[in-house]
Protein backbone atom coordinates (compact mmCIF):
# COMPACT_ATOMS: atom_id res chain seq x y z
CA UNK A 1 0.00 0.00 0.00
CA UNK A 2 1.45 3.48 -0.79
CA UNK A 3 1.98 5.84 2.03
CA UNK A 4 -0.60 8.69 2.01
CA UNK A 5 1.68 12.15 1.94
CA UNK A 6 0.56 15.31 3.41
CA UNK A 7 1.39 18.12 1.28
CA UNK A 8 1.61 21.29 3.95
CA UNK A 9 2.60 25.08 3.10
CA UNK A 10 3.51 25.53 6.51
CA UNK A 11 5.34 24.47 9.19
CA UNK A 12 2.80 22.99 12.10
CA UNK A 13 3.39 24.88 15.44
CA UNK A 14 -0.15 23.90 17.52
CA UNK A 15 -1.37 20.86 18.69
CA UNK A 16 -4.67 21.55 17.05
CA UNK A 17 -2.59 21.92 13.69
CA UNK A 18 -1.42 18.28 14.62
CA UNK A 19 -4.57 16.92 14.58
CA UNK A 20 -6.38 18.78 11.63
CA UNK A 21 -3.61 16.91 9.74
CA UNK A 22 -4.58 13.89 11.17
CA UNK A 23 -0.87 13.82 12.60
CA UNK A 24 -2.55 12.76 16.01
CA UNK A 25 -5.54 11.67 17.27
CA UNK A 26 -8.32 14.02 18.24
CA UNK A 27 -8.68 12.09 21.57
CA UNK A 28 -4.84 12.90 21.90
CA UNK A 29 -5.51 16.55 22.05
CA UNK A 30 -5.85 17.97 25.26
CA UNK A 31 -2.55 16.11 26.03
CA UNK A 32 -0.41 16.88 23.22
CA UNK A 33 -1.59 21.07 24.49
CA UNK A 34 -0.05 19.70 27.63
CA UNK A 35 2.99 18.73 26.21
CA UNK A 36 3.14 21.40 23.56
CA UNK A 37 2.80 24.25 26.36
CA UNK A 38 6.33 22.78 28.13
CA UNK A 39 8.18 21.93 25.08
CA UNK A 40 8.41 23.73 21.57
CA UNK A 41 6.41 21.68 18.82
CA UNK A 42 7.54 22.06 15.07
CA UNK A 43 6.81 19.85 12.18
CA UNK A 44 8.27 21.26 9.01
CA UNK A 45 6.09 20.41 5.24
CA UNK A 46 9.20 18.32 5.03
CA UNK A 47 8.47 16.36 8.03
CA UNK A 48 5.08 16.17 7.39
CA UNK A 49 5.20 14.54 4.11
CA UNK A 50 7.58 11.52 5.71
CA UNK A 51 5.18 10.38 8.23
CA UNK A 52 2.51 7.83 7.41
CA UNK A 53 -0.75 9.01 9.38
CA UNK A 54 -1.76 5.48 8.93
CA UNK A 55 0.61 4.06 11.19
CA UNK A 56 0.51 4.26 14.91
CA UNK A 57 4.53 3.49 15.57
CA UNK A 58 5.92 5.82 12.47
CA UNK A 59 9.39 6.13 12.88
CA UNK A 60 9.59 9.86 11.78
CA UNK A 61 6.39 10.59 13.97
CA UNK A 62 7.86 9.37 16.82
CA UNK A 63 10.72 11.78 16.35
CA UNK A 64 8.48 14.95 15.90
CA UNK A 65 4.85 14.43 17.33
CA UNK A 66 4.68 14.85 21.05
CA UNK A 67 3.63 12.30 23.43
CA UNK A 68 2.16 12.65 26.88
CA UNK A 69 5.04 10.30 28.17
CA UNK A 70 7.02 13.62 27.46
CA UNK A 71 5.71 15.29 30.68
CA UNK A 72 7.06 12.61 32.62
CA UNK A 73 10.51 13.37 33.91
CA UNK A 74 12.82 10.24 35.90
CA UNK A 75 14.43 11.28 38.60
CA UNK A 76 17.54 10.25 36.62
CA UNK A 77 16.86 12.93 33.88
CA UNK A 78 18.53 16.55 34.02
CA UNK A 79 17.08 19.81 32.31
CA UNK A 80 21.11 20.60 31.03
CA UNK A 81 21.92 16.30 30.79
CA UNK A 82 25.63 16.92 29.19
CA UNK A 83 26.39 20.06 31.59
CA UNK A 84 26.87 22.47 29.17
CA UNK A 85 26.52 25.38 31.83
CA UNK A 86 29.01 24.34 33.66
CA UNK A 87 31.20 24.66 30.71
CA UNK A 88 30.09 28.04 29.36
CA UNK A 89 32.84 30.53 30.36
CA UNK A 90 30.73 33.37 28.28
CA UNK A 91 27.30 33.66 26.98
CA UNK A 92 27.06 31.33 23.90
CA UNK A 93 29.90 29.27 24.31
CA UNK A 94 30.67 25.56 25.98
CA UNK A 95 34.38 24.77 26.13
CA UNK A 96 34.36 21.40 27.83
CA UNK A 97 37.54 20.26 25.61
CA UNK A 98 40.89 21.48 25.12
CA UNK A 99 40.73 22.37 21.67
CA UNK A 100 37.51 23.40 20.72
CA UNK A 101 34.18 25.04 21.89
CA UNK A 102 31.02 24.91 20.75
CA UNK A 103 29.57 28.12 19.74
CA UNK A 104 25.73 28.28 20.36
CA UNK A 105 24.51 31.27 18.04
CA UNK A 106 20.56 30.49 18.17
CA UNK A 107 17.69 29.02 20.30
CA UNK A 108 15.56 27.66 17.35
CA UNK A 109 15.19 25.00 15.14
CA UNK A 110 13.25 23.99 12.02
CA UNK A 111 11.51 21.33 13.96
CA UNK A 112 11.38 20.70 17.56
CA UNK A 113 12.90 16.58 18.38
CA UNK A 114 10.90 15.44 20.53
CA UNK A 115 14.25 13.68 22.06
CA UNK A 116 15.97 16.83 22.40
CA UNK A 117 19.37 17.47 25.06
CA UNK A 118 18.60 20.70 24.75
CA UNK A 119 14.86 20.73 25.01
CA UNK A 120 14.76 23.47 27.95
CA UNK A 121 17.02 25.66 25.85
CA UNK A 122 15.17 25.22 22.73
CA UNK A 123 12.20 26.65 21.02
CA UNK A 124 10.38 30.25 20.43
CA UNK A 125 9.93 31.82 24.14
CA UNK A 126 13.71 31.30 24.70
CA UNK A 127 16.34 33.65 23.72
CA UNK A 128 16.07 34.09 20.09
CA UNK A 129 20.03 34.36 19.52
CA UNK A 130 22.97 36.04 20.97
CA UNK A 131 23.17 39.23 21.64
CA UNK A 132 25.43 41.87 19.63
CA UNK A 133 27.29 42.19 23.25
CA UNK A 134 27.12 38.20 24.03
CA UNK A 135 28.40 37.49 20.60
CA UNK A 136 31.16 39.81 20.44
CA UNK A 137 32.42 38.71 24.13
CA UNK A 138 32.15 35.08 22.69
CA UNK A 139 34.66 35.83 19.79
CA UNK A 140 36.71 37.75 22.06
CA UNK A 141 36.88 34.07 24.28
CA UNK A 142 37.56 32.23 21.17
CA UNK A 143 40.32 34.88 20.20
CA UNK A 144 42.03 34.90 23.59
CA UNK A 145 41.91 31.12 23.81
CA UNK A 146 44.74 30.01 21.11
CA UNK A 147 44.53 26.31 22.07
CA UNK A 148 40.78 26.45 20.55
CA UNK A 149 41.75 24.72 17.22
CA UNK A 150 37.99 23.96 16.03
CA UNK A 151 34.64 25.45 16.34
CA UNK A 152 31.60 23.84 16.72
CA UNK A 153 28.29 25.49 15.31
CA UNK A 154 25.32 24.34 17.38
CA UNK A 155 22.35 25.42 18.62
CA UNK A 156 19.31 25.57 18.09
CA UNK A 157 20.16 25.24 14.21
CA UNK A 158 22.97 27.89 12.99
CA UNK A 159 21.36 26.27 9.43
CA UNK A 160 18.13 29.01 10.66
CA UNK A 161 20.29 31.72 10.37
CA UNK A 162 20.51 34.33 6.97
CA UNK A 163 23.20 33.34 4.90
CA UNK A 164 24.68 36.57 4.85
CA UNK A 165 24.62 36.16 8.74
CA UNK A 166 26.28 33.12 8.65
CA UNK A 167 28.56 34.77 6.04
CA UNK A 168 29.24 37.20 8.38
CA UNK A 169 29.99 34.57 11.24
CA UNK A 170 32.08 32.51 9.37
CA UNK A 171 34.29 35.33 8.66
CA UNK A 172 34.80 36.84 11.80
CA UNK A 173 35.86 33.14 12.75
CA UNK A 174 38.02 32.65 10.08
CA UNK A 175 39.61 35.64 10.27
CA UNK A 176 41.20 33.68 13.68
CA UNK A 177 44.50 32.49 13.29
CA UNK A 178 43.98 29.66 15.40
CA UNK A 179 40.73 28.40 14.41
CA UNK A 180 41.36 26.08 11.41
CA UNK A 181 37.96 24.38 11.65
CA UNK A 182 34.43 25.04 11.63
CA UNK A 183 31.90 22.58 11.81
CA UNK A 184 28.42 23.53 11.67
CA UNK A 185 25.94 20.68 13.36
CA UNK A 186 22.68 20.71 11.33
CA UNK A 187 19.19 19.22 11.28
CA UNK A 188 18.14 21.53 8.38
CA UNK A 189 18.80 19.46 5.47
CA UNK A 190 16.63 16.76 6.65
CA UNK A 191 14.05 19.28 8.38
CA UNK A 192 13.62 22.35 5.15
CA UNK A 193 16.03 21.18 2.30
CA UNK A 194 14.67 24.28 1.02
CA UNK A 195 16.77 26.53 2.91
CA UNK A 196 20.20 24.99 1.69
CA UNK A 197 20.49 27.07 -1.28
CA UNK A 198 23.64 27.69 -3.37
CA UNK A 199 23.81 31.47 -1.68
CA UNK A 200 23.52 29.59 1.72
CA UNK A 201 26.50 27.03 0.52
CA UNK A 202 28.60 29.98 -0.08
CA UNK A 203 28.08 31.51 3.24
CA UNK A 204 29.62 28.26 4.82
CA UNK A 205 32.87 28.38 3.44
CA UNK A 206 35.31 31.42 4.41
CA UNK A 207 39.08 31.90 3.50
CA UNK A 208 41.38 30.61 6.63
CA UNK A 209 39.22 28.22 7.87
CA UNK A 210 38.04 24.57 6.88
CA UNK A 211 34.18 23.78 7.19
CA UNK A 212 33.03 20.31 8.41
CA UNK A 213 29.33 19.86 8.16
CA UNK A 214 27.58 17.26 10.26
CA UNK A 215 23.81 16.24 9.68
CA UNK A 216 21.44 14.87 12.39
CA UNK A 217 19.42 12.04 10.62
CA UNK A 218 18.04 9.05 12.89
CA UNK A 219 16.20 6.94 10.25
CA UNK A 220 16.87 6.01 6.47
CA UNK A 221 13.23 7.63 5.28
CA UNK A 222 14.69 11.08 6.41
CA UNK A 223 17.47 10.78 3.60
CA UNK A 224 14.62 11.84 0.65
CA UNK A 225 15.87 13.39 -2.65
CA UNK A 226 15.49 16.50 -1.47
CA UNK A 227 17.69 16.12 1.55
CA UNK A 228 20.47 14.23 -0.65
CA UNK A 229 20.31 17.33 -2.98
CA UNK A 230 20.92 19.07 -0.30
CA UNK A 231 23.92 17.35 0.87
CA UNK A 232 24.85 17.17 -2.28
CA UNK A 233 25.49 20.81 -3.09
CA UNK A 234 27.40 21.13 0.43
CA UNK A 235 29.48 18.77 -0.52
CA UNK A 236 29.95 19.28 -4.15
CA UNK A 237 31.37 22.73 -2.71
CA UNK A 238 34.10 20.69 -0.95
CA UNK A 239 32.39 20.65 2.31
CA UNK A 240 33.02 17.14 3.52
CA UNK A 241 30.24 15.39 5.97
CA UNK A 242 29.61 13.60 8.69
CA UNK A 243 26.24 12.36 10.61
CA UNK A 244 25.44 12.15 13.94
CA UNK A 245 22.11 9.58 14.98
CA UNK A 246 21.20 8.97 18.50
CA UNK A 247 19.64 5.48 19.01
CA UNK A 248 15.84 5.68 19.50
CA UNK A 249 13.13 3.29 20.99
CA UNK A 250 11.27 3.19 17.57
CA UNK A 251 13.16 4.89 15.33
CA UNK A 252 16.33 2.68 14.57
CA UNK A 253 16.69 0.61 17.54
CA UNK A 254 16.73 -2.27 14.91
CA UNK A 255 20.00 -3.63 13.33
CA UNK A 256 18.46 -3.59 9.58
CA UNK A 257 17.26 0.15 10.35
CA UNK A 258 20.05 1.24 11.47
CA UNK A 259 22.27 -0.33 8.78
CA UNK A 260 20.18 1.23 6.40
CA UNK A 261 20.87 4.42 7.86
CA UNK A 262 24.59 4.09 8.08
CA UNK A 263 24.71 2.47 4.18
CA UNK A 264 22.68 5.55 3.27
CA UNK A 265 24.85 8.27 4.77
CA UNK A 266 27.99 6.86 3.04
CA UNK A 267 25.65 6.44 -0.29
CA UNK A 268 25.10 10.26 0.19
CA UNK A 269 28.97 10.57 0.98
CA UNK A 270 28.33 11.09 4.56
CA UNK A 271 30.88 9.54 6.73
CA UNK A 272 29.05 7.94 9.78
CA UNK A 273 30.32 9.69 12.81
CA UNK A 274 28.46 9.55 16.02
CA UNK A 275 25.47 6.89 17.10
CA UNK A 276 24.60 9.08 20.47
CA UNK A 277 22.98 6.95 23.17
CA UNK A 278 19.88 8.53 24.69
CA UNK A 279 20.70 11.76 27.20
CA UNK A 280 19.17 11.94 30.03
CA UNK A 281 16.94 14.70 28.79
CA UNK A 282 13.54 15.05 31.12
CA UNK A 283 10.72 13.61 29.50
CA UNK A 284 12.66 11.23 26.94
CA UNK A 285 12.55 7.67 29.06
CA UNK A 286 10.39 6.40 26.39
CA UNK A 287 12.37 7.02 23.63
CA UNK A 288 16.08 5.76 25.17
CA UNK A 289 17.40 2.53 24.57
CA UNK A 290 19.16 0.51 27.33
CA UNK A 291 23.16 0.58 26.83
CA UNK A 292 23.64 -3.76 26.14
CA UNK A 293 20.42 -2.93 23.16
CA UNK A 294 22.98 -0.16 21.76
CA UNK A 295 26.51 -2.94 21.96
CA UNK A 296 24.53 -5.62 20.96
CA UNK A 297 23.33 -3.50 18.04
CA UNK A 298 27.07 -2.10 17.12
CA UNK A 299 27.66 -5.48 17.06
CA UNK A 300 25.56 -6.16 14.34
CA UNK A 301 26.66 -3.96 12.50
CA UNK A 302 30.54 -5.10 13.34
CA UNK A 303 31.51 -7.21 9.96
CA UNK A 304 28.22 -6.94 8.58
CA UNK A 305 28.12 -3.91 7.22
CA UNK A 306 31.05 -2.68 5.42
CA UNK A 307 33.80 -0.42 7.54
CA UNK A 308 33.03 3.10 6.49
CA UNK A 309 29.42 2.20 7.92
CA UNK A 310 30.66 2.10 11.18
CA UNK A 311 29.96 4.70 13.09
CA UNK A 312 31.47 5.27 17.51
CA UNK A 313 28.60 4.05 20.08
CA UNK A 314 28.75 7.34 22.54
CA UNK A 315 27.55 8.71 25.81
CA UNK A 316 27.90 12.27 26.60
CA UNK A 317 28.55 11.42 30.99
CA UNK A 318 26.09 13.62 32.56
CA UNK A 319 27.45 16.52 34.45
CA UNK A 320 29.63 17.48 31.43
CA UNK A 321 32.58 14.95 31.85
CA UNK A 322 32.26 14.66 28.17
CA UNK A 323 31.66 11.94 25.43
CA UNK A 324 33.25 8.34 25.48
CA UNK A 325 32.85 5.71 23.04
CA UNK A 326 30.99 2.92 24.74
CA UNK A 327 30.35 0.06 22.14
CA UNK A 328 31.18 -3.20 22.28
CA UNK A 329 34.97 -4.64 23.18
CA UNK A 330 36.70 -7.34 21.11
CA UNK A 331 39.54 -7.75 23.31
CA UNK A 332 38.27 -9.23 26.14
CA UNK A 333 39.85 -10.79 29.50
CA UNK A 334 42.62 -9.62 28.73
CA UNK A 335 43.66 -7.97 32.20
CA UNK A 336 46.33 -9.31 34.01
CA UNK A 337 44.15 -11.41 37.01
CA UNK A 338 41.89 -13.34 33.99
CA UNK A 339 45.35 -13.70 32.23
CA UNK A 340 47.26 -15.15 35.10
CA UNK A 341 43.54 -17.14 36.19
CA UNK A 342 43.88 -19.06 33.05
CA UNK A 343 47.96 -19.34 32.85
CA UNK A 344 48.41 -17.93 29.59
CA UNK A 345 49.41 -14.85 28.02
CA UNK A 346 47.83 -14.38 25.00
CA UNK A 347 45.03 -11.96 23.81
CA UNK A 348 41.41 -13.24 23.77
CA UNK A 349 40.18 -11.66 20.67
CA UNK A 350 36.17 -11.95 19.51
CA UNK A 351 35.74 -11.60 15.95
CA UNK A 352 32.22 -10.25 14.70
CA UNK A 353 30.59 -13.72 14.62
CA UNK A 354 30.93 -13.90 18.40
CA UNK A 355 33.71 -16.59 17.66
CA UNK A 356 37.12 -16.11 20.63
CA UNK A 357 40.32 -16.09 19.36
CA UNK A 358 43.76 -16.29 20.98
CA UNK A 359 46.16 -13.65 19.54
CA UNK A 360 50.08 -14.13 20.31
CA UNK A 361 51.34 -11.97 23.61
CA UNK A 362 53.96 -9.61 22.74
CA UNK A 363 57.07 -11.48 22.77
S1 LIG B 1 17.36 20.06 15.70
FE1 LIG B 1 18.87 19.56 17.30
S2 LIG B 1 18.80 21.25 18.79
FE2 LIG B 1 16.93 21.36 17.50
S3 LIG B 1 15.37 20.20 18.62
FE3 LIG B 1 16.34 18.75 17.20
S4 LIG B 1 17.99 17.80 18.41
FE4 LIG B 1 17.36 19.69 19.50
Amino acid sequence: MTMPTLKLAATLRQATELVAHGLAPAAALADLEKVAARYAVAVTPAVAALIDPNDPDDPIARQYIPRIDELTTRPEERADPIGDHVHAPVDGIVHRYPDRVLFKLVHVCAVYCRFCFRREMVGPGKDNALSGAAYAAALDYIRSHAEIWEVILTGGDPLMLSPRRLAEIMADLAAIAHVKIIRIHTRVPVAEPARVTPEMVAALKAPGATTWVALHANHPRELTDQARAACALMIDAGIPMVSQSVLLTGVNDDAATLAQLMRVFVECRIKPYYLHHGDLAPGTAHLRTTIAQGQALMRALRGNVSGLCQPDYVLDIPGGFGKVPIGPQYLIGNDEADREARDDSSYRVVDYCGDVHAYPPEP
